[in-house]
């Protein structure tokens, strides 16, 4: 076998499967822990170390980025074809 063709199965197949698994991990997994609270959904101020509310996620949970993206262009596809 051809050195160039195994490098090259591997150069293609390696990041295919990792971006056919990061897009399964966030079909099956939307929600992701936040890292900002750890998942608590509250932060301290840093002056008087108060509680409030998590400005970045909701009830500590936050949406993958690769879903976000995939709800973009999914908005963006169902309004033009409205
Ligand atoms: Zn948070």
């Amino acid at each position: 076998m051809d050195p160039h063709l195994t490098a090259a199965i591997a150069l293609t197949t390696v990041p295919a499967l990792v971006t056919l698994g990061y897009a399964g991990l966030c079909w099956v997994i939307p929600f992701k822990t936040c890292q900002r609270c750890a998942g608590t959904g509250q932060t301290t101020t840093r002056i008087l170390r108060r509680p409030r509310a998590c400005r970045r996620c909701d009830r500590g949970t936050r949406l993958r980025f690769g879903r976000r993206v995939f709800n973009h262009f999914h908005r963006l596809r169902s309004e033009a074809t409205r």
